[in-house]
């Protein structure tokens, strides 16, 4: 059964039932004082019939002594004038009238028979009489009991009037009886005088207020459940997500509040999950830019400035900072920061200035044990100041060593921390969980740019000497002949090959070799610039390019390369082993118009310094378009001319050979 169905039940138990009772009493109550009132007014009717009859009877009497004290020969003409005068009907002298007897039927009523006003018999009869003797003679003075004489019997009376033996009686009655001066039985009635329209009015009313009150119950539950089935209603679209739904304010009582209510609470959730869906929507903007600066970039800095950022967006912190630790000096180097104030409001590019030591403070605990930390306040010493912290240690990925075994501990590269959370409150667990996943993708991130910068470095140096590799001297040599073509600079070029090298392995073993060349480049290295760069091109053969140099700058590197070795046997396990190098040198654009040029200018140049008898260098002679190739007995004629050579380092003053 429904709410609605309820309501109107109970209303129409409580209205009705009162209703029905009310009307049941009062028509009990209208019977009662009706039959009472009936009763009295027979018992009043049957005082005055009597009190009629008795006047009749002494009227009668009278008459009837009045004929009998007149002289017997006046007598008819009194009783004529009696009649006339209405005392009587009918005045006999001398035969009496016929009389009415219990004996005869009492259904009939016998015309001429007379009840006796003094001694009435009982029974029907026609006429009163009272009677007189005198002298002998009997007086009879009648009054005929007819229709006229009921009707003031009636009158007086107020109540129909008959002879008992002659009526029946309908409605209320009383019955007179037969007495002394009261010759007649009689009935008295009254008409059946029941208030009919109160008992026709009274089912109508009750009637017409049982349907009132079904209208109004009907009215009162429906206005009742309506708002609260509006209400059911929106629930349920709100439940189904439709938070546009509010429902109608009808009136201001308490489900109007309850209505109002409903409506501010769904308005609250609205922009609540408006605001949510913002965020996450701004989330994964961020997640996105993160993925793909993960993906595609080993450029270290930035891929830290999405993760900072991202770590903002995510717990929504007004700053951020991330540091990497330089083991090498026990310090925390910060390499990008967001949103920081005061000393720490710099650009990136400064902030690695801003070192921090490994140990002290809230950030040098957080990379001194890998625990993370938050707190409120501003932490104490150089650190950025706040209101609250929360600082991860940005971890290498735990890799094991090998399949199966447990990861080993993990290295922490890092700090993560971030500022001042919007809304005032501390960090929670939630943000350091969030924090940690970040610090953990800044992890991988770092580990795999150093992973990346390390293949790099090995892809394109030399594991023997450390120098760069051959690959990247192709590279290196066609960038450097580009910038100086750009900006209109000299670049020379010095191409190395160790004297007889063979021999030294022949001699004292490849193992020996090998030490010797690793101390050779170390030679070189230590005889550079630092714009200058060193490459071993293979073997025992070594390139060196020199920024920014002419010939003559090139000559002065070549003969301190050629010194550096010049009498200064390699060590190795005891064994001094001496060695010699033979240098070309060829400087762009004097001798090539591109880098393979000016390379294979530099090695007819070290052909012509072997030619020269080694442990020497040669300068490269410069590019004649008209000629197809350079023959070797070039070099020592073309040496010799060279006015770029200062005549201190003559090559021709060099020792020749072993
Ligand atoms: P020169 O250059 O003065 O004409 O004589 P050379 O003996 O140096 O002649 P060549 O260039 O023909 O010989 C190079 C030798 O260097 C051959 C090889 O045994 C040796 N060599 C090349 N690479 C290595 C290396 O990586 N380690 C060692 N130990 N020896 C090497
Ligand atoms: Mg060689
Ligand atoms: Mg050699």
């Amino acid at each position: 059964m429904t709410l609605r169905g309820r309501l109107t039940t109970a209303f129409l138990v409580v209205v009705l039932g009162p209703v029905l009772l009310g009307s049941i009493f009062v028509a009990l109550t209208v019977a009662t004082v009706s039959r009472d009132r009936t009763a009295e007014r027979l018992d009043h009717a049957a005082t005055t019939v009597r009190t009629s009859m008795a006047a009749a009877c002494r009227q009668l009497q009278a008459a009837a002594d009045a004929v009998a004290v007149v002289a017997p020969g006046d007598r008819p003409a009194v009783a004529d004038q009696l009649i006339a005068r209405g005392l009587a009907t009918d005045i006999r002298i001398g035969a009496p009238l016929a009389r009415s007897s219990k004996s005869r039927s009492e259904s009939t009523t016998e015309v001429g028979g007379w009840q006796d006003c003094a001694a009435p018999a009982g029974g029907p009869a026609t006429a009163i009489a009272a009677r007189a003797v005198a002298g002998g003679v009997d007086i009879t003075a009648a009054q005929a009991v007819d229709q006229e004489f009921f009707e003031r019997l009636a009158a007086a009376g107020g109540t129909d009037v008959a002879l008992t033996a002659g009526s029946a009686a309908v409605g209320e009655f009383r019955l007179v009886r037969a007495e002394a001066g009261q010759p007649l039985g009689l009935t008295l009635t009254v008409p059946p005088s029941r208030p009919t329209f109160l008992y026709a009015a009274l089912p109508v009313v009750v009637l017409v207020a049982a349907l009132a009150a079904v209208l109004v119950a009907r009215w009162l539950a429906y206005s009742t459940t309506r708002p609260l089935g509006d209400l059911a209603w929106a629930a349920d679209r709100v439940a189904d997500g439709d938070l546009d739904t509010r429902v109608p304010i009808l009136r201001p009582d308490e489900l109007g509040r309850l209505a109002a209510t409903f409506n501010r609470m769904t308005r609250e959730l609205q922009a609540y999950v408006q605001a949510l869906t913002a965020s996450r929507d701004q989330l994964r903007g961020h997640l996105a830019i993160l993925g793909e600066t993960l993906s595609s970039t080993h450029d270290l800095h930035r891929i830290l400035q999405v993760i900072l950022r991202t770590a903002l967006a995510a717990t929504g912190a007004r700053a951020g900072l991330v540091l990497l630790i330089d083991p090498a000096a026990g310090q925390l180097v910060p390499r990008c920061g967001v949103g920081l104030s005061g000393n720490w409001d710099v650009p990136d590019t400064d902030l690695p200035k801003r070192r921090l030591p490994v140990g002290e403070g809230v950030l040098g605990a957080v990379a001194a044990t890998g625990e993370p930390r938050r707190g409120q306040g501003s932490p104490t010493g150089a650190e950025p100041a706040c209101l609250t912290y929360v600082a991860v240690p940005i971890c290498a990925p735990m890799v094991a060593e090998e399949p199966g075994e447990p990861p080993a501990t993990t290295e922490t590269l890092g700090v993560l921390a971030l500022y001042d959370r919007v809304g005032g409150g501390p960090f929670d667990d939630a943000d350091l969980h969030t924090l940690r996943t970040f610090a953990g993708q800044a992890g991988v991130a770092v580990h795999n740019v150093r992973m990346h910068e390390e293949a790099q470095r090995l892809s394109l140096t030399d594991p023997l000497t450390g120098l760069w590799n051959y690959r990247y001297l192709r590279e290196s040599l066609r960038r450097e002949v580009e910038r100086a073509s750009r900006f209109g600079r000299m670049l020379a070029v010095l191409v190395l090959d160790l004297d007889h090298f063979k021999d030294v392995n022949d001699t004292y073993g490849h193992a020996a070799g090998d030490a010797v060349l690793s101390e050779f480049a170390r030679r070189i290295r230590v005889g550079l610039r630092e714009v200058d760069v060193a490459f071993r091109q293979g073997g025992e053969e070594f390139v060196v390019l020199l920024p920014e140099t002419d010939a003559y700058g090139g000559a002065i590197v070549a003969e301190r390369l050629g010194a550096a070795v010049r009498g200064r046997p390699v060590i190795v396990e005891g064994e001094s082993i001496p060695i010699s190098v033979s240098i070309g040198v060829a400087v762009y654009p004097e001798h090539g118009e591109n880098s393979p040029q000016v390379l294979s200018s530099a090695d007819r140049a070290l052909y012509a310094a072997k030619n020269a008898g080694r442990d020497t260098y040669r300068l490269a002679e410069p590019v004649d378009v008209t000629k197809s190739s350079v023959s070797s007995s070039d070099h020592e004629g073309n040496f010799d001319q060279a006015t770029t050579v200062p005549g201190g380092l003559r090559p021709q003053q060099h020792r020749r050979g072993r």
